[in-house]
């Protein structure tokens, strides 16, 4: 997968700042932020999208997603006041980005639907 945009940044090919690192995932700034606080999580793990994620993907990356988020949640004061999960899945999802991620929305009011 090496002409996957996520697959470069995991593997530093493509420079950006991790909010938040382990062995199972990564997290950094979404490059076209949609709210104050919007970060991606990511499986180090290439997995194209929700429908392609295993058993076995869901009990040894999930738990490291949940982690991720909550402690990125506490860091950026979001934990308190609130913020949004979104996983857009395949092309009616709104799926830009072939790799699976969830973003972590936060910093102000999110109205549903979104639209
Ligand atoms: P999707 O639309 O697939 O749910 O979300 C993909 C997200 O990835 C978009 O919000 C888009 O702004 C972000 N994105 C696309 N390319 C890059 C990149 O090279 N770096 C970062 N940090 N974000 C990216
Ligand atoms: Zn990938």
């Amino acid at each position: 997968m090496s002409e996957c945009i996520f697959c470069k940044i995991v593997k530093g090919e493509l420079p950006t700042k991790f909010l938040y690192e382990d062995d199972k995932v990564a997290a950094f700034q979404d490059i076209n932020p949609v709210a104050p606080n919007h970060i991606l999580i990511i499986p180090k793990k290439h997995i194209a999208s929700m429908v392609e994620v295993t058993e076995e993907d869901t009990q040894e990356i999930l738990p490291y997603i949940f982690k991720a988020a909550q402690h990125l949640a506490e860091e950026f004061g979001m934990d308190k006041e609130g913020f949004r999960i979104v996983n857009n899945c395949g092309a009616k999802g709104g799926q830009t980005v072939a790799h699976l991620h969830f973003h972590l929305l936060g910093g102000r009011q999110m109205l549903w639907p979104p639209g």
